[in-house]
């Protein structure tokens, strides 16, 4: 029995001679891997399809004894061409992959986060990212992924106001300046920054100035390796991708 699901490419690795193990968010399947036998050999039925952050027409057959599915042939919807016209772009993808390799549990159905995902590598296959819509789409993952930051008051006193605050990273929100204990991980940011992150959080827009940008971009860092125990890896541009 074959299965047609729209997905998307996250990693591959080549095995044996001539195969591939593919892992890929499927619409409706969430993370999977399967093997692509003789694409790296024959162009046939997989073409330039495989690449990271292709959005494809996947054709697949489960396999009952095996968590491993069999990947029969692939179309490309979305080329990643587009993408790799700028290290801009490219960075912002290859993020977007290693968030979904990292908060994506196996065979669980996420269409919701797969639109996400989708728009935004379209989004990035067609112009340059501001720091606005790499924050944004950052945020909007979190939160779907169940790790949304909390912004609206200080998680430890309720207090709305404040010039200063800080990130902390164990609450997962903002704290004002008053609760912040020393020996707190955290990150500080200005009021302005924290407006910009909050309405960014909320889907409305927000133009940053760069050194708030830099600052949210950093929180999100930071807040993300605390999350998974270490930092995210940039594959393709340490694999000269
Ligand atoms: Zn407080």
């Amino acid at each position: 029995m074959h299965i047609t699901t729209r997905a998307i490419i996250l990693k591959k690795i080549p095995y044996g001679e001539n195969d591939l193990v593919v892992t890929f968010f499927g619409r409706e399947e969430g993370r999977l891997s399967g093997m692509a036998k003789s694409a790296r050999v024959s162009q046939r039925r997989f073409g330039g399809s495989l690449e990271l952050g292709s959005i494809v027409d996947l054709r697949y057959v489960p396999r009952a004894a095996s968590n491993m599915v069999r990947l029969e042939d692939a179309i490309i919807s979305t080329p990643t061409v587009g993408v790799m016209l700028s290290l801009d772009r490219i960075k912002a993808m290859s993020r977007a992959i290693e968030l979904a390799l990292a908060f994506l549990p196996e065979r669980q159905s996420a269409p919701e986060k797969f639109d996400l995902m989708e728009d935004y590598i379209t989004f990035l296959s067609r112009q340059e990212p501001d720091v606005s819509s790499i924050i944004a789409f950052e945020l909007k993952w979190l939160s779907l992924v169940g790790y949304g930051p909390s912004l609206e008051r200080c998680m430890t006193c309720g207090g709305e106001a404040g010039t200063v605050w800080s990130f902390s990273m164990d609450h997962g929100g903002v704290i004002c300046k008053k609760c912040v204990r020393p020996s707190a991980r955290r990150m500080d940011l200005r009021d302005q920054a924290l407006e910009g992150m909050r309405r960014l959080s909320s889907g409305d827009g927000a133009l940053l100035n760069e050194s708030d940008g830099r600052t949210i971009q950093g929180i999100l860092a930071g807040y993300v390796q605390h999350l998974l125990g270490r930092p995210l890896p940039c594959r393709m541009i340490s694999e000269g991708w």
